[in-house]
């Protein structure tokens, strides 16, 4: 018996406003509905939110959410995956190279600095 529905959007922003190509063929992929039934005691719950406002349903929800399919090879990736896939995280790795310029700069600076010292002991 289900005790409740729950729809969740993940990332709507990018699941419709830009056209997603499939990795292996190149084809335009569409969004297809994926639902599954989750029992609140079992051990996929932790994977989903049984909140709904401010109640916490127990017992079967259905939950429901967009994944992507290509309708050419029919290959299926769930928001996260094509996300690591198109490297839309890739904004991090680029903050870390920044601050290895910034590192770098410093310790060479601390070198001449002690360098100099030395030199001025001498
Ligand atoms: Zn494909």
């Amino acid at each position: 018996m289900l005790h409740g529905r729950q729809y969740f959007n993940n990332d709507i922003k990018y699941v419709s406003m830009t056209r997603h190509k499939c990795p292996h063929c190149a084809n335009i992929l569409k969004t297809v509905k994926v639902s599954k039934v989750v029992n609140s005691n079992s051990p996929e719950a932790k994977d989903f939110d049984f909140d709904f406002s401010d109640i916490t349903i127990k017992g079967d929800v259905k939950f429901i959410w967009k994944e992507f399919e290509c309708p050419e090879c029919r290959a299926h990736f769930t928001v996260d995956e094509l996300k690591k896939i198109e490297g839309v995280y890739i904004e991090s790795p680029k903050v870390d190279k920044k601050q290895n310029i910034i590192n770098y700069i410093i310790f060479s600076i601390i070198g001449i600095l002690i360098l100099l010292i030395i030199s001025f002991i001498k």
